[in-house]
């Protein structure tokens, strides 16, 4: 590994990538069969920001297959309580063990469901929850849209994302975030999951101008009806980068990546990566890693 700081992507999927753990053999194939080459077989989405930070994880398979130790890891960011991005046993399995507890920072929901985990045990024969007699090793830091926090060597912007949201009844069932990460002079956005940006997350993003920013293209060239969706396919995410370009938060080379790609609905990659890549977007692919 060289010593640059860097991000990696663990993983690229949406939410049906959950369908991915193949439970027998002849799934597998079928799998493999569907979407042959490596780049469409798309996991849970996770990003690792050298040298400590990761945003949002489901499992400690994902940082094994990249070869990054639960010890390296110091901060889980996490976007939103759906279980392609947070899965709270799952966290305290990875980090049981390890001489510092990873700190968790999320919203609301977050927090209130990592320390329910770290103090409950459901008992399936009873059918009811009981504590846990010695509460597991966690710590939590509840944060909220518009705020700026310290995160290692790094500075996070949390901002409000369109998902979530029922639109007709107006009734945001969770304050699901995004990231903006600044860190040695370099800044980056992460803005799954998300539908179209809100107003006032582009007022707050009006402040940085960034050198990556990840973007979210589950559907592809699927029709969507931008109302219902929390996502965006294709035609959406060329609007939110023109929106982007023009409040001007682009550096020059700023490298613009599509990602949580719908393993189901998308086209694989090879069929799909020189159209984005002409419109100068990067699909994005487990295991892709750019400098940061
Ligand atoms: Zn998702
Ligand atoms: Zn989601």
């Amino acid at each position: 590994m060289n010593d640059r700081p860097f991000i990696q992507f663990l993983g690229t999927g949406a939410g049906d990538c959950l369908e991915l753990s193949p439970p027998n053999a002849a799934d597998a194939k079928k799998i493999a069969d569907k979407y042959p080459g490596g780049r469409s077989f798309r996991h849970a989405p996770s990003l690792f920001i050298s040298p400590d930070i990761i945003v949002d994880l489901i499992g400690r398979a994902q940082m094994q297959a990249y070869g990054i130790p639960e010890e390296a890891v110091r901060h889980l960011l996490i976007t939103h309580a759906h279980d392609d991005h947070f899965q709270p046993l799952a966290i305290l399995d990875a980090t049981s063990g390890l001489p510092h507890p990873w700190t968790v920072y999320g919203n609301t929901t977050v927090a209130h469901a990592m320390d329910f985990a770290s103090t409950h045990r459901w008992d399936p024969s009873e059918g009811r929850f009981e504590w846990i007699e010695k509460p597991r090793e966690i710590s939590v830091q509840t944060v909220g849209p518009g705020q700026t926090f310290t995160v290692g060597a790094s500075t996070v912007t949390a901002l409000s994302a369109k998902h979530m949201i029922d639109v007709e009844r107006m009734i945001q069932q969770e304050q699901v975030l995004n990231y903006v990460i600044e860190r040695g002079g370099k800044t980056l956005f992460y803005g799954l999951d998300s539908s179209y940006m809100l107003p006032e997350s582009m007022e707050v993003l009006s402040a940085f101008q960034f050198d990556i920013a990840v973007f979210d293209a589950t559907f592809g060239h699927l029709e969507i009806d931008p109302g219902k969706s929390g996502h965006q396919n294709f035609r959406m995410l060329d609007t939110t980068i023109a929106e982007f370009r023009e409040a001007n938060l682009f550096k020059q080379d700023a490298v613009i990546v599509a990602d949580h790609i719908s393993y189901y609905e998308v086209e694989p990659y090879e069929e799909i990566v020189e159209e984005l890549a002409g419109k100068g977007i990067v699909l994005a692919y487990d295991g892709m890693r750019l400098e940061f």
